[in-house]
């Protein structure tokens, strides 16, 4: 619920952060917990759980800011690159149910994200499920 959510609490100013942006849309702040120095968190003031469930013109709101929050970000703490991540849902490691963006910024050999676990289709199967998920995508 929007009214225990933390995020939305920080939005509200109910809970401190470190801001680093803001407009009518947008919020963005320091999280707590770094993975890397820099790194940080980038919601819609809005509520919402999932991406999918975000109307798309307030994902082009955010989508238009990470960018060039990304960009002061990674200047700031002299990083050579970035990663830009997004869990929805618990599996996908989401532990705040209040859509959001981290952006991560990254050294050369910082060992974060190492492992990338890839695999590998039996023959036939990649092309029957680009088929399935093709026939199911619903757009505005
Ligand atoms: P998730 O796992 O849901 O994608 O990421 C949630 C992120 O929010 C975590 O990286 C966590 O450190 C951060 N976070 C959780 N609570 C707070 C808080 O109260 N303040 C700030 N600044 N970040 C938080
Ligand atoms: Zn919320």
């Amino acid at each position: 619920m929007p009214e225990e959510c933390i995020f939305c609490r920080i939005v509200k100013g109910e809970l401190p952060c470190c801001p680093v942006y803001q407009d009518d849309f947008i919020f963005a702040f320091l999280d707590i917990n770094p993975i890397s120095q820099g790194h940080c968190i980038v919601v819609p003031k809005d509520h919402y759980n999932l991406f999918h469930q975000c109307p798309p013109d307030l994902v082009a709101k955010l989508a238009g800011k990470l960018g060039p929050i990304a960009q002061a970000v990674v200047e700031s703490v002299d990083a050579q690159g970035y990663n830009i991540l997004n869990n929805n849902g618990r599996p996908a490691g989401q532990l705040v149910e209040h859509l959001h963006f981290h952006i991560i910024p990254r050294r050369n050999d910082d060992g974060v994200f190492n492992r990338w676990p890839a695999g590998k289709y039996p023959p036939g199967f990649m092309e029957q499920l680009a088929d399935k998920i093709s026939h199911k995508i619903k757009t505005f």
